[in-house]
């Protein structure tokens, strides 16, 4: 695939998604502008740090990324918080909090950058869902709703807009070895490394996903191979769907 010329807004860009999505861009001859809490650690061609859950930076986010390459094609919305437990164990916080990361920051992203992409007739969007927003999991019903709404969000947009020549679709990973699924391993008292071993005999593949296993399907949804793939919802799983 290739990317010269094109410029990309990646959010979660120094989790562990995101930050593959960055390198596989970038070594592909994007120039792309990273977003994230910290992005103190990352290689980039403009660093825009702030919180999602602030509404204004969420909204400012692909203006500033448009001024800060010199255009603006394609916008990955990857950020996000995993709050475990059924509704009896989420707070009001785990909710507003979920809400706000998952949901509320890629729609006002979304909704500035369709402005923005409305106006040169063309763009690509690509939403990080997950196999939980289309099939819930066990134990996690904050995380799982919000997946969902961000996976609706995105049919509703990508056949909304689909005649301005913007093509916004979802990403629908199962699971990934990164920080947000190792950290729960620990939160249970398990060893990480061992638990994704183990967690890998469970994929008909053999392995759980590396993050450029989904960064790939990514860049993929954001490229011309992609040109008539609109609204949908990609799962990569390795052959485990959930459910
Ligand atoms: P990660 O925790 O490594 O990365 C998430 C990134 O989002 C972090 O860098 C974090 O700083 C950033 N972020 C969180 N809240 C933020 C805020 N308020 N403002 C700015 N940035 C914020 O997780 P990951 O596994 O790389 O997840 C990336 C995406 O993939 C998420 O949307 C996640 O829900 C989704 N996903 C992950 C898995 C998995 O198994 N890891 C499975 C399905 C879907």
């Amino acid at each position: 695939m290739d990317f010269t010329g094109k410029h990309a807004l990646v959010t979660g860009a120094a989790g562990g998604i995101g930050a593959a999505i960055v390198r596989m861009l970038r070594t592909a001859g994007a120039k792309a502008a990273v977003a994230d809490k910290d992005v103190s650690g990352l290689e980039a061609e403009a660093y825009l740090p702030g919180d999602l859950t602030d509404g204004d930076y969420a909204n400012g986010l692909p203006a500033a990324a448009m001024d800060a390459l010199g255009g603006l094609d394609i916008v990955i919305n990857n950020a996000g918080i995993m709050r475990r437990g059924p509704v009896t164990a989420s707070t009001d916080e785990d909710f507003d909090l979920s809400v706000a990361v998952n949901v509320k920051a890629p729609f006002r992203i979304c909704r500035s950058a369709i402005a923005l992409m409305a106006e040169q007739g063309s763009g690509a969007i690509v939403n990080t869902a997950s196999c939980w927003g289309v099939h819930p999991g066990p134990d996690h019903a904050v995380y799982c709703m919000t997946k969902a709404a961000i996976a609706s969000l995105t049919q509703c947009m990508g056949r909304d807009h689909a005649h301005q020549g913007i093509r916004i679709n979802a990403v629908c990973p199962n699971e990934v070895d990164t920080p947000m699924l190792r950290t729960g391993f620990e939160m249970r008292g398990f060893d990480p490394s061992t638990a994704v071993a183990e967690l890998g005999k469970t994929v008909p593949l053999g392995r759980i996903a590396q993050p450029e296993d989904i960064a790939e399907v990514v860049l993929f949804l954001a490229s011309p191979h992609a040109r008539y793939i609109c609204g949908e919802l990609v799962e990569v799983n390795g052959g485990k769907p959930v459910g």
